[in-house]
């Protein structure tokens, strides 16, 4: 049972969430960087992520930010093609982040508008089918030696720029979720327990307290 304080700092973070901005994870392989990745949705207000891997599961989480996992959702996609279908169907603009001549600069993109950013794996990055796949291709200008960013620091970086848009456009400062979204991701955050059972037993959710939820 949540205490009230509890309760208030969920109904918070979910009053932030941002259902229109998420993640791709294509092939990222080490745990410490997917759960990184995470770690900065999450801070960012990313409601689900996604990711395709080559065991059909994902890397196991690293220890030290595992518990991020319960506060965003991850939908794991059989292959990027169907990955990126399923978040073009949902209306999402979809960038690839590469390394290639012809990506624009990250900062050029409308980070208001709903957007998935897809990363790459840390040895051979985005696919080619992904990027022929994607809307645009986007790159953090590299001006030193080395020839790019390890993963979880890009995904950071472009993250935070899509949180400094969004802050500017007052899209933090609003219920964002619909009301059926946010009484279940509401019930589920604070009773997970419950919330499992029900699901096994097919039965619904009941409200939680007072509130948009
Ligand atoms: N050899 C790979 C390549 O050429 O793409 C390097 C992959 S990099 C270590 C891993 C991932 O981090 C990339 O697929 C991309 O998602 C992201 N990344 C790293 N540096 C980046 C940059 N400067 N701009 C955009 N994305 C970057």
């Amino acid at each position: 049972m949540p205490t009230p304080e509890r309760l208030a700092r969920i109904r918070a973070v979910l009053d932030r969430r941002q259902p229109d901005l998420t993640v791709l994870m294509e092939n990222v392989s080490k745990p410490h960087n997917f759960s990184a990745i995470l770690r900065s949705a999450d801070a960012v207000g990313v409601l689900e992520a996604h990711a395709v891997h080559p065991t059909g599961g994902v890397p196991t989480h690293h220890r030290s930010s595992a518990g991020v996992a319960k506060w965003v959702y991850l939908r794991v996609h059989p292959d990027v093609g169907s990955a990126i279908a399923h978040l073009k169907d949902r209306g999402f603009a979809v960038y690839a982040t590469r390394l290639s001549p012809s990506a624009v600069d990250y900062r050029e993109v409308d980070y208001t508008r709903p957007a998935a950013v897809v990363l790459g794996s840390e040895k051979w990055g985005v696919s080619g089918e992904a990027a022929r796949l994607a809307d645009a291709e986007i790159v953090i200008p590299m001006l030193g030696m080395a020839q790019s960013l390890n993963v979880s620091v890009a995904a950071a970086v472009i993250l935070f720029e899509a949180q400094r848009q969004r802050l500017a456009a007052g899209l933090y400062d609003r219920v964002r979720l619909d009301p059926a979204t946010y009484r279940r991701v509401l019930f589920e955050w604070a009773y997970p327990e419950e919330a499992r059972r029900l699901r096994v037993e097919g039965r619904p959710y009941p409200p939680v307290g007072e509130g948009p939820g």
